[in-house]
């Protein structure tokens, strides 16, 4: 290799070098990414210049346990050694042994049963195909709702921009207000709905809880017409509310049909569908519906790993109360440019009064914390699970300065 083509492929791995790499490399659905990451470790990442942060997102709400957790990586290096991949022709033990866990966990009722899938697109994908199964023409979601990208995931999400280009969508979706329980009950009414989907918070829409009453009354209409009721826990689930499932948190309330996704693989590509009861148990009749991926060996064992660590470390208890300090905390600043912190347990929403928060993002990113802007005004966090009070603390004390930074970039 000559000096100059030495020099070259050197080039080729700077940071400078990577990002015109993935410009040229890659289509531009995300825009420019902020940087280029080499390496994580717990609650920590470096980007290729060698700068540390702590990551307060966690690969939106996906890395439960971090990045480079041993019990995730032991578990997967010994499943792929042992068998990685097998058709849906055939079984697995830690697919059957994930399924078994998961109704045990979501205290599924005899007559319950589990699909895997590989994304929460896809879960909602199958929770829609079971919808329509019900024979019922009409489907409802929620304005500001987030279910995915693919097509009938997008039919159920109501953001227009995400919609519009892509148009026409399957049909029968209509969208209610949150909250509006007189319209639900009207929507309702004629008895043709197929099912409803709810995400108990919203996240993608700002971490907006639902409310403990609109869930229920959610619940109770859609049991009283007939009609589904799917919750959508793709960011929400597995124990990032401080409860296995945030619907948990409401007494009472069993949904239908729950997807996952997000933190269930722990940075494992890895979805579920969990059906409740014998009613909705048939609805999907062998072949009509499938996936090549879905609860593979390694998937599967990915998502044991991931369960089992949250239980063994007593990590829903650690989510709460680290989460429920962390509010406080945040509220105990007295900063006046904080208007609300919303959610539960380590999905926060830091609610602003101006509409500077991806500017603060930009700012935090600069010293060295990763979060993100859902909205111009709502500051989202969904740290690892293992996330310790002191790390949390060190951002609490950050985000005066960094508020300040961004109101006085605003004036500028
Ligand atoms: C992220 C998300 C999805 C989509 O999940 P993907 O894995 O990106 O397909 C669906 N629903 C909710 C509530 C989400 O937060």
């Amino acid at each position: 290799m000559s000096e100059h083509d030495a020099r070259s492929a050197q080039d080729a791995q700077s940071t400078t070098g990577l990002e015109d790499r993935y410009r040229d490399a890659l289509l531009p659905v995300f825009g420019t990414p902020q940087r280029v990451l080499a390496r994580g470790e717990g609650t920590r990442v470096w980007d290729t210049d060698g700068k540390e942060y702590l990551d307060l997102l966690a690969g939106i709400a996906v890395n439960a346990l971090g990045h480079a957790h041993p019990a995730l990586l032991s578990a997967v290096t010994k499943q792929a050694e042992t068998l990685g991949h097998v058709s849906n022709f055939f079984a697995s033990a830690p697919q059957i042994e994930l399924a078994e866990k998961l109704l045990d966990l979501a205290r599924a009722p005899e007559g319950s049963g589990v699909f895997f899938a590989n994304s929460g697109t896809e879960a909602n994908e199958a929770a829609f195909k079971i919808a329509r199964r019900t024979g019922r023409p009409r489907i409802l979601a929620l304005r500001n709702s987030f279910h995915g990208r693919t097509m009938g995931a997008l039919a159920l999400t109501s953001k227009e921009a995400y919609r519009a280009p892509f148009e026409p969508l399957p049909g029968g979706v209509e969208f209610l207000e949150v909250g509006d329980v007189p319209a639900l009950e009207a929507a309702l009414a004629p008895g043709d709905v197929a099912a409803v989907f709810a995400e108990p918070i919203q996240g993608e829409a700002g971490v907006r809880p639902l409310g403990e009453d609109y869930l229920l009354a959610l619940r109770r209409l859609t049991r009283e017409h007939g009609t589904l009721l799917v919750l959508d826990e793709v960011q929400t689930g597995v124990g990032r509310t401080g409860d296995w499932f945030a619907h948990q948190a409401v007494p009472g309330l069993q949904p239908d049909v729950m997807t996952l996704a997000k933190g269930l693989g722990g940075g494992f590509p890895l979805g579920a569908v969990i059906s409740y009861g014998p009613a909705v148990h048939d609805l999907l009749q062998p072949g009509q519906h499938g996936t090549t991926f879905g609860g593979n060996p390694l998937a599967a064992a990915a998502g044991l790993a991931v369960l089992g660590t949250i239980r063994e470390d007593a990590l829903l208890e650690h989510v709460r109360s680290v989460g429920d300090r962390f509010a406080r905390d945040v509220l105990a600043l007295g900063d006046d440019r904080i208007e609300e912190v919303r959610g539960r347990g380590l999905l926060l929403g830091i609610g602003l009064r101006a509409p500077i928060a991806k500017q603060v993002v930009a700012a935090a990113l600069e010293e060295g914390f990763i979060l993100n802007a859902p909205d111009e005004r709502t500051l989202r966090l969904a740290p690892p699970l293992i996330i310790t009070e002191q790390d949390l603390g060190t951002f609490r004390d950050a985000l005066p300065a960094l508020l300040e930074a961004a109101a006085a970039e605003g004036e500028n």
